[in-house]
């Protein structure tokens, strides 16, 4: 895929008049949202389980660099081996090399947004080499040569209607009257086991990697990364340097915390542990190899604001939780990584220049922060990240001046205004009597101001009170008006 994150508003636009696209996000967010906040009331300890949550993705990136070397001994005391990727291109060549080497033709895969990141399809069949995603999202949009749209659930963006066209017209199976999604699940099942039984390779991501026992952690519902990590004589998982967590035992509040806020679950259906290749008599992958992805990671590493954006467990609550990401749809934001955390971690990976709209994607209405597991600073993340455009686009023109010329000009002044009381006093009052003038039922239709217009011709904007609440204020404390 081409990144699109420079086309954010234009793309916004296009998914805000797609219809089918707008009743799928709106069922499954409400679903993701209402599931989530049962999940969470069971807990009266949440909110501590979440302060232990940051801890420990706080203390796993402080001491980076120890725990990926110890995880790295781990890997090999058990029969694996650790590969080190500084980009997507090692990464790739490091899969292709191992394939290779081993005479691979056939490779299942788990869900993985790492391997997304990096292309690695692309790359895999450029060289000769048959992938099939196992994940039935991510089967669904590889046979529709789409992309994921959310963290979780990455063909979010399709009904079911379009799911039974995709696997007529790419399968030749048609759903039977009234067999709904069991029936899609059934095609997609039939379709997906012959893989599973010939394939000489199983390429999985990771939730977490265990610095402790060197264990790769994967939880998921559907229980094709279990037979892609088990089945497979070769097992490659892609996994980047932030999934590292000290211990074992961090796993008891990390896993806690990912089911809640991702699907709403307790606990996803498989958990699977993975460690090492399989031993005397065990059924398992002879080869075990673990590809520790940087790609930028590091840049955020250094980056005292940014930084915290490393502790992201990939639950996907930040998408559900923001109004931005509810109406424009993942795949506005152009590029793998959606919603509040793509828009601050795709312009980190793909160079502000790129996606220099994704900071703005945002309401910073505080949702997001107020949902986030490991309790990441999305709205400060976010705020920062506009400095920078600001800053880049005044400055040796690193990024183009892309806001419009009269939003600035209002900005300018409103500054203006808000440091003389006079002025600032006289112009409230001229807008409030031109907006109650105008005003019908309570409600101002319509307002053809440039800065007001797009915003009231979804919306209603309520006429303001007759008096501002500084001169109710007044009144009441029998003071001068001001
Ligand atoms: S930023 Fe927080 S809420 Fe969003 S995906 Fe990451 S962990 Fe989940």
């Amino acid at each position: 895929m081409h990144p699109t994150s420079h086309r954010f508003e234009e793309n916004a636009h296009r998914a805000l008049n797609d219809e089918r696209l707008q009743r799928a996000l709106t069922g499954a967010t409400g679903r993701f949202v209402s599931h989530r906040a049962h999940a969470v009331s069971e807990r009266p300890d949440f909110e501590a389980l979440r302060e232990q949550g940051r801890a420990i993705k706080q203390e796993a990136l402080d001491r980076l660099p120890q725990l990926l070397e110890e995880f790295e001994e781990q890997v090999v005391a058990r029969g694996g081996r650790v590969h080190w990727a500084r980009d997507a291109e090692e990464a790739n060549q490091h899969v292709l090399r191992i394939a290779k080497n081993e005479n691979v033709r056939v490779i299942v895969k788990s869900k993985s947004m790492a391997t997304e990141e990096i292309h690695l399809n692309d790359a895999l069949k450029e060289g000769g080499l048959e992938v099939v995603e196992t994940d039935l999202g991510e089967y669904i949009l590889q046979l529709d040569d789409d992309y994921p749209s959310h963290i979780i659930a990455p063909a979010v963006h399709k009904t079911k209607e379009q799911v039974a066209e995709i696997f007529e017209r790419e399968l030749h199976e048609t759903n039977p009257p009234g067999a709904g999604i069991p029936g899609l699940n059934a095609i997609a099942r039939r379709s997906l086991r012959s893989k599973f039984l010939v394939a000489d390779m199983g390429i999985s991501g990771a939730n977490f990697a265990v610095a402790q026992t060197g264990n790769i952690v994967i939880v998921e519902n559907e229980g094709n990364a279990a037979l892609c990590t088990s089945l497979p004589r070769i097992h490659v998982a892609v996994v980047g340097i932030e999934k590292i967590v000290p211990r074992f035992d961090d796993l008891q509040v990390l896993l806690k915390l990912l089911g809640r806020s991702a699907t709403g679950q307790r606990l996803t259906s498989y958990t699977n542990f993975l460690t090492g290749v399989a031993g005397e008599g065990e059924e398992g992958p002879q080869q075990f190899h673990v590809i520790l992805l940087d790609n930028g990671r590091s840049r955020i590493y250094d980056d005292d604001v940014l930084y915290g954006s490393l502790r992201c467990i990939r639950c996907g609550a930040c998408l559900n939780a923001c109004p931005v990401y509810k109406k424009a749809g993942g795949h506005s934001y152009g590029w793998v990584y959606a919603g509040p955390i793509g828009a601050i971690i795709t312009p980190q990976y793909l160079g502000l220049e790129q996606a220099p709209a994704l900071p703005y994607a945002s309401s910073l209405c505080g949702a997001c922060f107020e949902v986030c597991p490991v309790k990441i600073e999305i709205p400060h993340m976010l705020l920062e990240l506009r400095n920078q455009v600001v800053e880049g686009s005044t400055q040796a023109s690193r990024l183009p001046a892309k806001r419009p010329i009269l939003e600035a000009l209002s900005f300018k002044l409103f500054s203006l205004a808000a440091r003389m009381p006079g002025l600032w006093n006289f112009a409230t009052r001229l807008g409030r009597w031109a907006l109650r003038a105008k005003a019908c039922g309570g409600q101002v239709p319509n307002v053809e101001l440039p800065m007001l217009k797009n915003w009231t011709r979804d919306r209603d904007l309520a006429a303001p009170a007759q008096q501002s609440f500084r001169e109710q204020w007044a009144a009441r404390r029998g003071d001068a008006q001001p």
